[in-house]
């Protein structure tokens, strides 16, 4: 099977190397956002096909684990280049499944690819310490050790980077896994799957099981899993949290967000437009690190008139053509919700200042909303304080830096914030003073590449170590001290 080049697919279950046929009574379409043609179908698996792939993947464990490292790391080797051999097809099915635009997608698959080569490191990443000498005729060893098998539940909105942030180093460090993708996003994961296996990663070292909220729980409750990586909402997130950390289990459960651009009077206001509206309005708002709110300091009037002439010019369609900035939302239900939360915005005193409602009935199979600007909202409104997650841009006011820094602390999440200004004292202000754990400074996506850790903090963040970079390392081993007499 190559999901790709069939036309509506049955999307099956990947277990101990096959395919597997689900007997779900309860199936899923999924449709092109910007079409509404049907893609495929996704079956909401039980804890009984939980149970058959960590099984699978437990069997797999010793082997696997007894695999010398830098064997591991070839079989990524030879993965990375099928990922960029693959790079377009990939990114045309992110497109597809997602909505989002193909420049944007193409960028996902290379998030994704980075991802690979920072696990190719492992043999590096993966040593461990000594000292000679601790007393007389005494040293003292640490080794890294895998945990067994891992699971990955993953959001819709970036079906190829998210796994990426959890499969390629969990699996270099010598665990097996268990991915579930998201319901909405499923297709991708399975040709993920089909070119692990042509790059020769053996049977049951990693599996898929498609599905919600059963499989979830399957998951963390079962036994043989040591530790869970999730990423989607935030309330699913603290669920997840609490859930696994109750039996037991290391968990990292990176979470939803509010980011703010503060503005600094000295900003350069062109620039700072053209980031914020690729930040707020590209891939529709749907990204944990989209820019919801700006918090303008001084008097900016023209910021905002030039803001909604960009806005205004942004082309809205299907993400394949190559003009398109603005793509469709993920479902209809969400579209409504959003349409519901601008209405209840305007209710609650924040001025409208472009109303991307009126743009809906132009696309009328894709799920679209316009882009939406609200001026003069204030902290307490709900619009500031919820992730919206939809192509919706807040403004906020402030009178100095310290009053725009205390709007982004107040806030219950803390994925990232951005300052536009060239004022040294104000950028070190930023960087000392403001909670959120990603910082930018002119920069619309202040996303770390994949040798950093993704560094949420707050609400957007629950667990210890972060995914990526050398917290991935720490999060998928377990460290082992040997001290000896000789
Ligand atoms: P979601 O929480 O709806 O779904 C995420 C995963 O959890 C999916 O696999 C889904 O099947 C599962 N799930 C959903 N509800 C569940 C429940 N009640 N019980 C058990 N499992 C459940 O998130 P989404 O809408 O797919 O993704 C968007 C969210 O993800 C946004 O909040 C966004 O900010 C967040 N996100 C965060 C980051 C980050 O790095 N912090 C990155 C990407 C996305």
């Amino acid at each position: 099977m190559t999901v790709a080049t069939n036309q509506a697919l049955i999307l099956r279950n990947f277990v101990n190397g096959k395919w597997m046929d689900v007997t779900s009574e309860q199936w899923l379409d999924v449709p092109n956002p910007a079409t509404g043609e049907r893609l495929a179908t996704v079956p909401m698996s039980s804890k009984k096909e939980v149970d058959e792939a960590v099984q699978a993947a437990h069997g797999a464990f010793m082997a696997w684990k007894q695999m010398p490292v830098v064997k591991r790391a070839r079989i990524f080797f030879r993965y990375q280049q099928l990922l960029i051999e693959h790079h377009d097809e990939l990114a045309q099915l992110v497109v597809k499944e997602n909505g989002k635009s193909y420049k944007e997608a193409y960028g996902e698959v290379l998030r994704g690819i980075e991802c690979v080569e920072f696990a190719c490191g492992a043999p590096t990443h993966m040593m461990g310490q000594s000292l000679a000498g601790i007393a007389e005729e005494m040293d003292s060893e640490m080794f890294r050790y895998p945990l067994g098998v891992v699971a990955g539940i993953t959001p819709f909105n970036f079906p190829m980077m998210v796994p990426c942030w959890m499969f390629p180093l969990a699996l270099v460090c010598g665990n097996t896994f268990v991915l579930k993708p998201s319901e909405r996003t499923p297709i991708l994961a399975n040709r993920l799957a089909e070119l692990l296996t042509l790059a020769g990663l053996p049977a049951g070292v990693f599996n898929i099981v498609h599905g919600a909220h059963d499989v979830v729980n399957g998951l963390l409750e079962h036994r043989d899993v040591k530790a869970v990586s999730f990423v989607g909402s935030q309330p699913v997130a603290k669920y997840v949290y609490e859930q696994a950390a109750a039996k037991g289990k290391r968990v990292q459960a990176l979470s939803g967000a509010k980011n703010h651009h503060i503005v600094m009077p000295d900003a350069d206001l062109e620039k700072a437009v053209q980031n914020i509206v690729s930040s707020a309005f590209g891939s529709a708002g749907q990204r944990c690190m989209a820019c919801s709110a700006v918090v303008l300091v001084g008097h900016q009037e023209t910021f905002v008139s030039a803001l909604k002439a960009k806005a205004d010019e942004m082309k809205m369609g299907d993400g394949m053509n190559e003009e398109v900035l603005l793509t469709p939302v993920i479902r209809d239900s969400h579209r409504q919700k959003v349409m519901q939360w601008i209405q209840d915005a305007k209710e609650e005193g924040a001025t409208l200042v472009r109303d991307g409602r009126q743009e809906v009935d132009h696309h009328e199979k894709g799920t679209f909303l316009g882009a939406t600007i609200f001026d003069h909202v204030t902290p307490e409104m709900t619009i500031a304080k919820e992730e919206f997650f939809a192509p919706v841009l807040s403004i906020l006011r402030a009178e100095n830096l310290q009053q725009a820094l205390a709007i982004v602390n107040g806030s219950k999440f803390g994925n990232s914030a951005t300052l536009y200004s060239h004022d040294a004292k104000a950028i070190r202000c930023f960087r000392e003073e403001a909670e959120p754990g990603m910082l930018g400074v002119n920069v619309g996506v202040p996303a770390p590449m994949a040798f950093f850790p993704f560094s949420g903090a707050k609400d957007s963040f629950y667990g210890d170590l972060h995914a990526n970079g050398i917290d991935g390392i720490n999060f998928y081993t377990r460290k082992k001290m040997i001290t000896t007499r000789y």
